[in-house]
């Protein structure tokens, strides 16, 4: 049976994975809607490749360019924020949402609103509308699937178990590129090294979260909104080799996790098939060559992001919101060279001390967040300037 799928974000690190895996299985899926900010060319490409019924991107002023792009074929182009959420809310059995950053959360919110199947892998946007977010998946009877893969490894071990029956959630975390660096060399990694990462190959953006150990955070706040255990049942184990996923303990201390390559083809296969299994292109798991597993308690001296996470989430009134956007516009900053690796953090802890919101309860609660932290963290970002 063909189903018709939704790519928010197809040209990007997730999205390359997600049209992979259909690109070997064309018969079941159709696809409705592919979407960017500004990588015209390459979006025309995809969807004139996938015979996608639009094309869209967030930023208007590429519009052209895809109109371009798309000459002579039957994919209509969009351009715009509101193209990008009518695109979402366009009939679709399946939708993989994979912008970065909080930039997906009113796409993902229509795609919600319409209904169907929900394919996340944009944690942003749960990290920042976390209760905003659930009501309104309860409420539309949306199948929630969870992509990121310590995510999709605690779906895939709860299985039929019920969440009262677990004891401890084990979220694990391969450190990063400069897991075993010291304070000093810290303060002088660049953004080339922090995007090199050891075993994943991912966008800019969560490489440098995971350097700082910020998408361990990010990823503790959205395992707390979709496995509902109490924060006090969720934990992080530092695990370098990334073959172990993550892992869920229950009440009578059977502990099942979930292992694999460290390939995001794996957990979006794991969703595209979803309740059933499908083939990936990816070698078998060899733990004999693999040879060791080793587990470490993080160290939050080194990498304070997952306290600040913790915090935000104790605080509620929207501080995960102000966590996010502090770090998404410190990333961005360190990515473009105005502040050093180290700042990152410091950034993001100086706006959860200052910034006092009100807990959003609707959608737009929590954009005014996101904005207005925005534009404070350009200002204090000034005071920590590289020269
Ligand atoms: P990439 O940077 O590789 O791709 C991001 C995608 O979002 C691109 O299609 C990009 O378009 C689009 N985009 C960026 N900004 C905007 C915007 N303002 N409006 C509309 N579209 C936008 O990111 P990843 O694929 O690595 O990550 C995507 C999401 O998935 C993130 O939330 C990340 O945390 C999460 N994730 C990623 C994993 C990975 O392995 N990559 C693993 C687990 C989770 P354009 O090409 O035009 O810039």
């Amino acid at each position: 049976m063909t189903r018709s799928i939704t790519i928010l974000g197809a040209t990007g690190s997730i999205g390359a994975s997600t049209l992979d895996l259909i690109r070997r299985n064309r018969d079941l899926w159709q696809v409705e809607a592919l979407t960017a900010n500004c990588s015209a060319k390459e979006l025309a490409k995809l969807a004139r490749e996938f015979n996608a019924k639009i094309a869209v991107v967030g930023d208007e002023s590429c519009l052209d360019e895809l109109r371009e792009a798309l000459a002579g074929s039957d994919v209509e182009a969009a351009g715009g924020e509101a193209a990008l959420c009518e695109a979402a809310a366009r009939p679709a059995d399946f939708t993989v949402a994979a912008i970065v950053g909080c930039a997906g959360l009113r796409p993902v919110m229509s795609a919600i609103e319409r209904g169907g199947i929900l394919a996340l892998a944009n944690k942003e946007a749960l990290v920042s509308a976390g209760d905003v977010m659930t009501a309104a998946i309860r409420k539309h009877e949306v199948c929630l699937l969870p992509t990121d893969s310590e995510h999709n490894a605690i779906f895939q071990s709860l299985g039929a178990n019920n969440l009262t029956d677990v004891s401890r959630i084990t979220l694990t975390a391969s450190g990063g590129p400069f897991r075993t660096w010291t304070q000093e060399q810290l303060e002088a990694a660049t953004p080339e090294q922090a995007v090199a990462h050891p075993n994943w190959d991912m966008g800019a953006k969560i490489s440098v979260d995971s350097a700082t150990m910020m998408n361990k955070g990010l990823e503790l706040i959205e395992a707390h909104y979709m496995f509902p255990v109490g924060l006090d049942r969720i934990q992080i184990v530092v695990h370098p080799q990334s073959v172990v996923h993550s892992m869920v303990e229950f009440r009578d201390r059977s502990t099942l996790a979930q292992l694999g390559p460290s390939d995001m083809r794996v957990p979006i296969a794991s969703c595209l098939a979803w309740p059933h299994r499908m083939d990936t292109p990816l070698e078998p798991l060899n733990l004999a060559e693999i040879g060791e597993l080793s587990f470490f308690e993080p160290d939050e001296e080194r990498f304070p992001a997952t306290r600040l996470a913790r915090n935000a989430l104790n605080s509620g009134n929207g501080a995960p919101a102000v966590l996010n956007a502090a770090n998404e516009v410190a990333v961005a900053a360190f990515l473009a060279g105005q502040i050093g690796f180290t700042r990152i953090a410091a950034v993001a802890e100086e706006m959860l001390l200052r910034y006092s919101a009100q807990q959003p309860s609707t959608l737009e609660d929590v954009l005014a967040i996101d904005a207005d932290v925005r534009i404070r963290t350009a200002e204090v970002l000034e005071n920590y300037a590289v020269v």
